[in-house]
C-alpha cells in the first residue's frame, strides 16, 4: 500500500467541509502525517487509518494552520495508551518553536510519555527525511516568509513521484523538487506574499514537467475564487485537479 489521504485542503480559513491542509501518507512499513493543523485522529479514523499507526509527522512550517494540533495529537495518543515512538522532522525554525510549545504545556510532567523524537533538517535542497520499504522522502527549503519546506517523495515499488510546495511563492525550489513528478499538489492561496496563486501552480507544473498538478491549500465559504483548475489550465496542458477532502491518491502502480 501507497497511498496519500487529503486530510484537508483548505487554505488557513478553512469552512465546514474543507479542514485546513494537511495530509497523510500511507505505507505498509510507515504512515506519515504531513502537518498536524488540528487533532488529526477522528479525520484518520474516518480514511480507516488508527492514530497509533503514525509513525512519523513532518511539519512544513511553523504557522498555526500546520501546526496548531500536534500538542492536543500527542496528548490524546497519550491518553489512548501510544506506548511506540513517533519522529517529528522540520526545520530548526519548526522544531525549537514546537519543542517551545510543548514545555509551556509542561509535557514533562505528563508521565509515561511515549518517545518523541525531533528531527532538525538543514535549510537546504532535497535533503533526505526518511526512508523505508514504501517511499523515500526528500525536503527543500522554499520561499514562505518563514523558514518552511516543500517535499518529494519517491515510492520504491511503482517508482511514482509526488512532489508538494508546501507553502510557497513560486521557487526553482519547487520546480527542483517537481521536476519530472507524476503528480504536484501544489498551494494555490492566491497571489500574494509567501504564497502562489493557482496560474503560478500551474506554471510551476509547466516548468518541472510534472505528469499532473492537484491544488490544495485554497481558498474556500466565502472567500472562495471562481476557477482555480481553470487558471491553472492557462499555464499547465496536463490534469488538473482541485483536492477535496478525504481524496485519495493512489502510487501501488
Ligand atoms: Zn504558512
Amino acid at each position: 500500500m501507497a497511498k496519500l489521504i487529503f486530510l484537508g485542503t483548505s487554505n488557513a480559513i478553512s469552512d465546514a467541509s474543507h479542514e485546513n491542509t494537511h495530509m497523510v501518507l500511507a505505507g505498509d512499513e510507515r504512515v506519515a502525517l504531513i502537518d498536524c493543523p488540528n487533532n488529526p485522529i477522528q479525520r484518520l479514523q474516518k480514511v480507516g487509518i488508527n492514530a497509533d499507526l503514525v509513525t512519523d509527522l513532518i511539519l512544513t512550517h511553523f504557522h498555526p494552520d500546520h501546526v496548531s494540533g500536534v500538542p492536543l495529537f500527542l496528548m490524546v495518543m497519550w491518553l489512548m495508551g501510544r506506548i511506540q515512538p513517533i519522529n517529528i522532522y522540520g526545520l530548526q525554525h519548526t522544531i525549537d518553536r514546537m519543542e517551545n510549545l510543548m514545555d509551556i504545556f509542561g509535557w514533562n510532567t505528563w508521565p509515561k510519555f511515549f518517545p518523541v523524537k525531533f528531527t532538525r533538517l538543514p535549510e537546504k535542497v532535497l535533503v533526505p527525511v526518511l526512508e523505508c520499504g514504501d517511499f523515500h522522502i526528500f525536503a527543500s527549503a522554499v520561499k514562505h516568509f518563514i523558514p518552511a519546506i516543500g517535499l518529494r517523495i519517491e515510492f520504491r515499488n511503482s517508482k511514482k513521484v509526488l512532489a508538494y510546495s508546501g507553502d510557497t511563492k513560486p521557487c526553482a525550489q519547487v520546480v527542483q523538487l517537481a521536476m519530472g513528478a507524476d503528480v504536484l499538489v501544489h498551494e494555490a492561496t492566491g497571489a500574494s506574499a509567501g504564497h502562489s496563486s493557482a496560474i503560478q501552480a500551474g506554471e510551476e507544473a509547466r516548468h518541472a514537467k510534472a505528469g499532473s498538478l492537484v491544488l490544495v491549500h485554497y481558498p474556500n465559504g466565502e472567500f472562495a475564487t471562481r476557477g482555480p483548475v481553470a487558471d491553472a489550465q492557462r499555464k499547465f496542458k496536463g490534469p488538473v485537479t482541485l483536492a477535496e477532502d478525504f481524496m485519495v491518491l493512489d502510487f501501488d502502480k
